[in-house]
């Protein structure tokens, strides 16, 4: 079925064809590896992983790339504050990153690239802008020059006069011809690290390691007869349409005078009361915190899943409780039709109910995503079959339909497997704590909390022997 996609460039839903027949070139901004991503950032990571799983079961090859910024200001800090070098600083939240995107069943992109791998490139990138006019240099730091780029704004809305030559477009300190202009290559300052360039020592800005990526990895490989350096999706968080991604159109169109991205993804916010989860409120939870909470990373998941991309979602821990019990629900259906001894007959109308249950889980996901629309489909499908298995008409014939109802839903929503976290997940310290957490969630008579912290414990390899009149012991399966 054909995908319909909002797209951010022209603000409205459209048909989705990618310029090479059978093939997606995609491109997402991934993460800045200076902590943990925080559930907010999967949000955003999950919302990209449906859309190319979708993409995947319409029987589209997805050629995705996806970038780990591992050089900024905040990491050249931290990592100097820690007494580690930058790359050994960046590998090791790349790979954290790596680790919570296996547990909430992110696959990853095709290729995953490091900015600092390509520095060569984005040093020859900058000298075309540079020679065409597009860019200068100031003391060592080279700026694209926002006045030689009449289409500026068109991505985000912003109108180019509007943004007063006062306005910033970056929030680099460094001299500029007009406060708008934003930096390509950051001229050496003692104790960063640098790379040499026909500047100087420097390093890359954070806009240009995108653009030079994308255009490497993807947009060089552009189909014949289409134009030379247009890649089909380009996707992120909505926070980054201005000014990141109308910077990386600039650098890039600046020198193809062609499309940079036909299609522009954006997903919404993960709310906390109402503001944004981010690293500079605070207001944040990484999947590790959610772990030792006692949540399943499939509740996670499913959680961040169950809105449409464009909605913002606001996160809460009964949100979670509610993701938690809402996936039991479907897990102990699928135990169901899988271990009930079933007579040898085949309710029709059943399988007929399978089927538009799947009609209409694939049209509403090819509706721009549409995932909570797909959810309804599912449930209404487990609700008629539960009523058929308690009525005994739940027969033999309609295990098969019904069950690969459920396996396509998981090959888009991929929550029903229930693989173990990693056995270091629990320290026995955490472990008493789980058990504490859940006494209070029963006698609190918060019956889903419990049982989400339960199977979490089970999940760890807990085996919990309850006492009665409260509490519990525990051991190591
Ligand atoms: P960063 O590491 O800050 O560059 O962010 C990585 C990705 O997460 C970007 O695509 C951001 O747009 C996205 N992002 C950051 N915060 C949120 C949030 N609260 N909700 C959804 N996406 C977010
Ligand atoms: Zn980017």
């Amino acid at each position: 079925m054909e995908l319909r996609l909002y797209n951010t460039l022209t603000r409205s839903v459209e048909p989705f064809t990618p310029l090479e027949p059978g093939r997606v070139r995609m491109y997402t901004c991934g993460l800045t590896a200076y902590d943990y991503g925080h559930i907010g950032n999967f949000r955003t990571f999950v919302g990209v992983d449906i859309l190319q799983r979708f993409l995947a079961t319409q029987g589209y090859d997805v050629d995705s790339v996806m970038n780990i910024t591992d050089v900024d200001d905040k990491m050249i800090a931290r990592s100097s504050a820690a007494g580690r070098s930058l790359r050994e600083y960046a590998d090791f939240y790349a790979a954290a990153f790596t680790e919570d995107c296996q547990r909430l069943r992110i696959r990853p992109a095709r290729h995953i690239v490091r900015a600092t791998d390509f520095i060569p490139d984005m040093v020859a990138w900058i000298e075309r802008l540079v020679a065409s006019g597009h860019a200068y240099e100031r003391e060592g730091s080279v700026y694209f020059r926002l006045a030689s780029f009449p289409a500026y704004g068109r991505l985000s809305g912003k109108d180019l006069d509007g943004l007063q030559s006062g306005a910033r477009v970056d929030v680099d300190d460094y001299a500029k011809e007009e406060a708008r202009d934003f930096v390509l290559w950051k001229a050496w300052k003692e104790g960063e690290p640098f790379w040499e360039s026909p500047w100087g020592k420097g390093r890359p800005g954070w806009h240009i390691e995108c653009s030079v990526m994308a255009e490497k990895l993807l947009g060089a490989a552009a189909p014949q007869g289409s134009p030379q350096g247009t890649i089909d999706i380009h996707a992120g968080g909505t926070d980054l349409i201005f000014p990141h991604h109308e910077n990386e159109i600039a650098q890039v169109e600046a020198l193809t005078q062609a499309p940079f991205a036909r299609y522009w993804v954006h997903m919404e916010f993960l709310l906390v009361n109402g503001e944004k989860m981010s690293k500079r409120l605070g207001n944040f939870y990484t999947v590790r915190d959610l772990m030792e909470k006692g949540y399943h990373p499939s509740a996670i998941r499913y959680l961040l899943a169950s809105v449409p991309y464009r909605r913002q979602l606001n996160f809460t821990l009964e949100g979670l409780d509610q993701a938690t019990s809402a996936l039991e629900r479907l897990r102990v259906f699928q135990d169901r039709i899988r271990r009930t001894p079933l007579p040898d007959t085949t309710d029709s109308g059943l399988n007929q109910a399978a089927a538009a249950a799947s009609d209409a889980m694939v049209a509403a996901l090819a509706e721009n995503l549409n995932t909570a629309e797909a959810l309804a489909a599912i449930f209404d499908l487990v609700r008629a079959a539960n009523t058929a298995l308690d009525a005994g008409h739940f027969g033999a014939g309609n295990r098969a339909p019904v069950q690969a109802v459920l396996d396509a839903f998981d090959e888009i929503f991929a929550v029903l497997a229930h693989d173990a976290p990693p056995a270091s997940a629990l320290s026995p310290e955490a472990v008493n704590q789980l058990l504490a957490e859940r006494e209070a969630a029963r006698r609190m008579r918060d019956w889903a909390r419990a049982d989400a912290l339960r199977r979490q414990l089970d999940d760890a390899g807990v085996l919990v022997e309850d006492i009665k009149g409260g509490g519990g012991r525990w051991r190591w399966k």
